[in-house]
């Protein structure tokens, strides 16, 4: 016996890659699969995105870069966001970091301890939650509503924050609802945090460019109040379809930027070298390939809606940003996470229940919209066929 910290039987993980490793297998026993389970754009990452990686190696970017990543890469983050929300970002509270996941790792590691309360969105990404739980910190669930239009709610949140409440991880556009919360409730929240000056923000924005109906996205940022305890996290994961490369990166108060730098050169030293220089050209090159990705979710979204709303027992609300839907599924009879299982085992389609998403997730299932019309059309076609057919177990 090999005894872990007691810390590592409170760590979770996230089931949608369970869901993928179950859907590979059956689809290499012969099984046709189509994945709706896995938060992944299915397009290749952009082409002169690709070049700028492979030219980094030919240049001879092999080395160690600094610990808070390149500078030009750092510029490049600082130039994005002002070129989208026009806020003033110095490259110096810029963080270079492997993957949108890392920031979160970061914040949650700044924050949770035994006795201080973390709260954090539910439904919502699974890591949240896990993080919190390893620290020993208490989680505090934000339930995250469909009659709200799965926006979070500025009153039910500032509700609770208690003196012992030390981080508020937001996620707008969200994982796994889809879900956009719209500027006012953002406004009403930003302005009763400044009844709590002592509680860190940390805001979730990876899906920050994918939001639809032509609404603009509104980034936690766009607050100056909030610019000493605000933690923004990003990456280009979603964006420019780069999931495998793990490149992310946030923004930090300057007192956290050094704890941030600290916990780097302690784990992963830096980003690789030739991501880096992928992700300058990604930030800098143009930006068609964003909006082409996202005007074909957007088609996708519509089709999705569409389909769900006509299976037997299934309601769905229109989602505002991101590339899941989250269908009500209560009226069905199944349990969420019993429905997601038989509906990939028994009709080929991986979908992930909700209550891996957290407790008020349960009466929902997620799709990932990332995948072809025509798989969705099919994969939609199966479901119907086996709602009607199968009674709930
Ligand atoms: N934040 C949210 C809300 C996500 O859905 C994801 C990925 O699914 C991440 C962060 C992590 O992204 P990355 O793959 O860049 O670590």
């Amino acid at each position: 016996m090999l005894p872990l910290v007691s810390a590592f039987g409170r760590l979770g993980e996230e089931n949608a890659f369970a869901v993928l490793a179950r859907a590979t297998e059956l689809a290499r026993s012969g099984r046709d699969i189509i994945n709706l389970g896995i938060g992944q754009p299915d397009f290749p990452t952009p082409a002169h995105i690709v070049e700028a990686g492979i030219q980094a190696l030919r240049d001879g970017h092999h080395g160690y870069t600094p610990a808070t990543g390149i500078l030009p890469l750092r510029e490049a983050v600082a130039g994005d966001l002002h070129r989208r929300f026009n806020v003033e970002v110095s490259p110096e509270s810029v963080m270079i970091v492997p993957g949108g996941k890392v920031t979160m790792f970061m914040a949650i590691l700044m924050f949770g301890e035994p006795g201080a309360e973390i709260l954090y969105p539910d439904p919502g990404f699974p890591i949240y939650r896990s993080m919190i739980e390893f620290t020993g910190a208490t989680p505090i669930p934000v339930p995250i509503r469909e009659e709200n239009g799965f926006a979070f709610s500025a009153e039910e949140t500032l509700s609770l924050i208690t003196p012992r409440t030390r981080l508020l991880i937001l996620n707008s556009p969200a994982n796994p609802t889809g879900g956009v919360t719209p500027k006012a409730e953002i406004d009403a929240l930003v302005a009763g945090l400044a009844r709590h000056p002592n509680v860190a923000i940390m805001s979730d924005e990876i899906y920050g460019t994918m939001t639809y109906d032509g609404e603009a996205h509104v980034s936690l940022l766009q607050y100056p109040e909030l610019r000493d305890r605000l933690i923004y996290l990003d990456g280009a994961s979603k964006t420019y379809a780069m999931t495998g490369w793990r490149l992310g990166w946030s923004v930090w108060p300057k007192p956290l930027y050094d704890a941030a730098r600290k916990l780097a050169v302690n784990s992963h030293s830096c980003v690789n070298a030739a991501t880096q220089w992928a992700g300058v050209a990604a930030l800098n090159g143009p930006q068609d390939c964003v909006a082409e990705m996202v005007a074909e979710f957007d088609r996708r979204r519509a089709i999705v809606v569409e389909g769900l709303n006509k299976l037997p027992g299934v309601s769905c609300i229109r989602p505002k940003g991101a590339f899941y839907a989250f269908p009500n599924v209560k009226q069905t009879g199944w349990k969420a996470k019993t429905l997601a299982s038989a509906l990939l085992e028994d009709a080929g389609v991986a979908t992930i229940g909700g209550p891996d998403f957290g407790v008020h997730g349960e009466g929902y299932i997620r799709l990932s919209y990332a995948n072809s019309a025509e798989n969705i059309l099919k994969a939609l076609e199966r479901m119907g066929d086996f709602l009607n057919r199968r009674n709930a177990a």
